[in-house]
């Protein structure tokens, strides 16, 4: 047998023993063994040397590029040509260490002026996939296990080994709701049933739309004044947040500080300084509270952006996100008031 650089694997503490007692060197045992550039380990819950080495790799490129003199735009495609490949190549069979996933989410937060004040899910699901780690390992998961599968057919089985492809895929793909039904089909409540292994293409973008599905319902759950507002009355909408990923790639700050709630009012801004909200607004010196309904949809002080109706949908109405009705002028239209609003309140605060 060919032993990948002269080491042998070894699974457990009675097969060190046994591969003592048949001759092999102890220096030859190890607890893990490299086979072209991925770790295998004992359990799924091993961290392995190479992914911790690739993701310390990609940690010091996301610090380098934190301080790089470059543009948002420039950082970002950075990011995701170099930093992501590196962190998450080859984390298919185990996630990638929780301590990981937050630092270079925070890291790239940073480096992308990410709105601190917005929402989290809600910037995850704009800046896309291929910006979450934790995702993309597990896209990439299923990626290389339909293509294993091609090579090899993987088998079913009742009781999985917590190593392999069966169990990698059924956990990792239960925390955006998918539940196994029998011989690699899984079972989503939006995305209906599909094969895994089978479909392709199809079942990717069922898998992404799920993850995107999941960080809207945890965007609604949060306790925020926007998800408050807006939780009995949305659900995720597919066609409604592809426009809304458009909108984001082209717009500027502003534009994207409505899509992810990071918009604020002269009235919030007062709550936050601790101040008392008064029952004027200072914009158009009405009896009003300067709430962001006021500002963007009755001041008179910003009738000149506004679109001529107001939505009647409220992710449309508040964040901007269109409603399926809408033209992509009419999308654009409305975001772009909602940002001239946003620019205005902060003129004024600065
Ligand atoms: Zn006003």
């Amino acid at each position: 047998m060919k032993l990948p650089k002269g080491n042998l694997n070894q699974k457990s503490f009675q097969q060190r023993r046994s591969l003592e007692r048949a001759g092999v060197d102890p220096k030859c045992i190890k607890e893990q063994i490299r086979v072209l550039g991925l770790d295998v380990v004992p359990t799924w819950w091993h961290e392995s040397d190479t992914i911790l080495k690739r993701c310390e790799e990609g940690l010091a490129i996301l610090n380098r590029l934190a301080f790089c003199p470059v543009g948002r735009e420039v950082r970002r495609a950075l990011y995701r040509s170099r930093v992501m490949p590196l962190v998450t190549w080859g984390a298919w069979l185990r996630p990638l260490p929780a301590r990981v996933v937050k630092q270079v989410s925070q890291l790239y937060r940073s480096l992308s002026r990410g709105h601190p004040m917005g929402s989290k899910p809600l910037r995850t699901i704009l800046e896309g996939h291929h910006a979450d780690s934790s995702f993309l390992s597990l896209h990439q998961s299923v990626q290389a296990a339909q293509r294993a599968h091609k090579f090899r057919r993987l088998r079913w089985r009742n009781s999985p080994s917590p190593a392999g492809w069966q169990h990698a895929l059924v956990r990792g793909l239960s925390e955006y709701g998918w539940t196994p039904q029998r011989n690699w089909i899984l079972q989503h409540p939006q995305e209906g049933q599909c094969n895994i292994l089978h479909d392709g293409a199809a079942v990717l973008h069922k898998v992404r739309e799920s993850w995107r599905c999941s960080l809207f319902a945890e965007f609604l759950s949060q306790k925020r004044r926007d998800s408050n507002l807006l939780r009995q009355q949305v659900g995720y909408d597919h066609m409604s947040c592809k426009v809304a990923r458009c909108l984001y790639e082209s717009s500027g700050n502003h534009g994207r500080a409505v899509l992810v709630g990071a918009a604020l009012s002269s009235a919030v801004y007062c709550r936050i300084r601790k101040e008392p909200v008064p029952f004027h607004c200072s914009w158009c010196n009405q009896q009003e509270a300067a709430d962001w309904d006021h500002l963007v949809w009755h001041c008179p002080a910003f009738a000149g952006s506004r679109p001529a109706s107001m939505p009647q949908s409220s992710m449309a109405s508040r964040m901007a996100w269109p409603p399926r009705s809408y033209s992509k002028r009419s999308a654009e239209k409305l975001l772009h008031h909602m940002a001239a609003v946003r620019e205005q309140v902060m003129e004024r605060l600065s």
